[in-house]
């Protein structure tokens, strides 16, 4: 893949109100308007000497009965009056930018970070863990160090059987063409790649999602609670090229792709498009590429 005319490489300065868009909270927040799961600092080695951040850590892996539990919850919130779920989904999300929130990143820009993080694990998916009761190795801790880093040491000092029993192969060292590799076999598989913080700012891990299995977009998008941007991107569909195989409406996993029978062609909804990229990735025809969301007056002031 890597920078082609489908998909504009951008690397410059944020303008928080320029053109009518602007890049997300945590850009402005973060990185000084630059994209912030871009910056080498924050996947900094520093960022876990703070011991509140390991315990953070520690207690996400090792108690994943809590996630089974808030997903419950969700499922119960889901049938609670109105005022009450808007209170809700206001502490949730403002809790969730504090200490586990997550941004859709297309893969060209998973290749950036793979290009300057210096070791990248593999790891079994919590959600699904949680969701399926089944290992999925969809997760890929990344850091600065070596050897998986300091997030890879508090990882191995846990008693957490999904993550490194006997039944699981562990903490699993993989080269950057490998990882980038098994992204594109997720990506052909549907799933859209998403970067995790472990508190904000520090970035700990790379997952790869879907609606039906992992919590985070079952409770962004299913359950209107946010805990994830969409991308800085939106997708666009070039009708001279559209032949109208509707492949692309099969992947989208946001609901974000119509088919116009009078015309024959695919349409993108681009105020439901996360900008994952994943429709792209399944078109022959070359038709769909990714614009910058700042730039599509419709999508961007949409998170
Ligand atoms: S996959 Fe490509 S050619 Fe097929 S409907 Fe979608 S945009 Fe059109
Ligand atoms: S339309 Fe948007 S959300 Fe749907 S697959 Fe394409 S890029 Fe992702």
């Amino acid at each position: 893949m890597g920078s082609d005319a489908k998909y504009p490489a951008r690397q410059g300065e944020a303008s928080s109100h320029s053109g009518g868009g602007k890049m997300c909270e945590f850009c402005l927040k973060h990185s000084e308007g630059k994209k912030w799961y871009l910056q080498a600092e924050n996947y900094s080695e520093d960022l876990l000497s703070d011991l509140r951040r390991r315990k953070f850590i520690e207690g996400f892996f090792a108690n994943t009965d809590d996630l089974a539990r808030d997903a419950e919850r969700l499922e119960k919130l889901d049938k609670a009056p109105g005022f009450i779920k808007a209170l809700m989904r206001r502490i949730i999300t403002r809790k969730m930018k504090k200490n586990h929130f997550g941004q859709v990143v297309p893969m060209e820009e998973i290749e950036q970070i793979f290009g300057f993080v210096n070791s990248i694990v593999r790891v079994a998916c919590v959600c699904r863990h949680v969701t399926l009761g089944e290992e999925r190795r969809y997760c890929y801790g990344i850091s600065m160090g070596p050897d998986g880093g300091k997030m890879s040491e508090i990882l191995r000092s846990l008693d957490s059987s999904f993550l490194g029993g006997p039944d699981a192969e562990g903490l699993e060292a993989v080269s950057k063409d490998e990882a980038i590799s098994a992204f594109r076999d997720h990506e052909r598989d549907g799933l859209c790649h998403t970067v995790w913080t472990f508190q904000t700012p520090f970035i700990g891990g790379i997952c790869n999602c879907d609606r039906a299995d992992c919590l985070a977009m079952r409770t962004t998008v299913t359950h209107d609670i946010p805990i994830m941007f969409r991308a800085e991107y939106v997708a666009e569909v070039d009708p001279d090229k559209c032949v109208g195989c509707r492949q692309c409406m099969r992947v989208c996993q946001f609901g974000a792709i119509t088919y116009s029978a009078s015309k024959e062609k695919a349409v993108i909804d681009q105020r439901r498009c996360y900008g994952c990229g994943i429709c792209r990735s399944v078109c022959k025809q070359d038709a769909i590429r990714l614009e910058e969301r700042r730039g599509v007056p419709v999508a961007a002031d949409l998170w």
